[in-house]
């Protein structure tokens, strides 16, 4: 069975990073593994990712967000959970590069112009020492040959992370936190971050691109809680 401390660089080898198996597959999880991961199913609003049936939700529609589209590969749920704790925690970097793989399953690149990393105060990446959602949109950029956008979108203020504050709270810390210039005016941009749980700090984000001239915005997301 698969535990957190057992995750090594296991991708030179081709064994699966979940149950040891050998795996001749391209991507480090066996076939079997694959069936079990908690798959975002299809059933969601389109602008939000979250359960409704296949249509704009309710909640959408009287309270639309600034994002237009939302894509989450899985739900939050085990394994994805324990591994994207390992990949951020504990600098498993060689796992953004399987959650890179991993997205040629369902982000859809048609139209899309930019992909931006969520950015992270320069103090908070001083501290953690890497930008998880950097490296996964490295990842994903280069596998979709899209342009990354780094220097056009700015986090200008150092927020307590969103996760330590209860939900209520967290429009209002991340208010005002991201700069952009207007690199996006017109433009298709591909949010990548790796969880999205209330979507405060996405909205915040997809606000001001679009007060930058943004024309659509898409959230692409490793993984979303319902
Ligand atoms: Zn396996
Ligand atoms: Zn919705």
């Amino acid at each position: 069975m698969f535990k957190i401390g057992q995750l090594s660089a296991v991708l030179q080898h081709t064994s699966c990073i979940l149950c040891d198996a050998n795996t001749h597959r391209k991507v480090a999880i066996c076939k079997d593994c694959w069936q079990d991961l908690p798959w975002q199913h299809n059933n969601c609003c389109p602008q939000c990712g979250l359960s409704s049936l296949g249509e704009v939700c309710g909640k959408c529609l009287s309270d639309p967000p600034f994002f237009d589209y939302t894509r989450a590969l899985f739900s939050y749920a085990y394994p994805v959970d324990a591994l994207l704790q390992a990949y951020k925690y504990q600098h498993q970097l060689h796992l953004g590069q399987t959650f890179a793989q991993l997205s040629l399953q369902q982000f859809h690149p048609n139209g899309i112009d930019f992909i931006l990393p969520m950015p992270m105060h320069p103090l908070r990446l001083q501290e953690r020492g890497f930008n998880q959602s950097l490296e996964l949109a490295k990842g994903i950029a280069n596998y979709w040959q899209l342009p990354l956008a780094l220097s056009h979108c700015q986090r200008v203020k150092n927020t307590p992370p969103q996760a330590s504050l209860p939900l209520k709270d967290r429009v209002r810390n991340i208010k005002g936190a991201f700069s952009c210039d207007d690199g996006f005016r017109g433009k298709h941009v591909a949010i990548v971050d790796d969880v999205m749980t209330s979507g405060a700090s996405l909205n915040e984000l997809a606000k001001t691109l679009k007060q930058a001239g943004a024309n659509q915005v898409s959230c692409w997301v490793i993984a979303r809680t319902h």
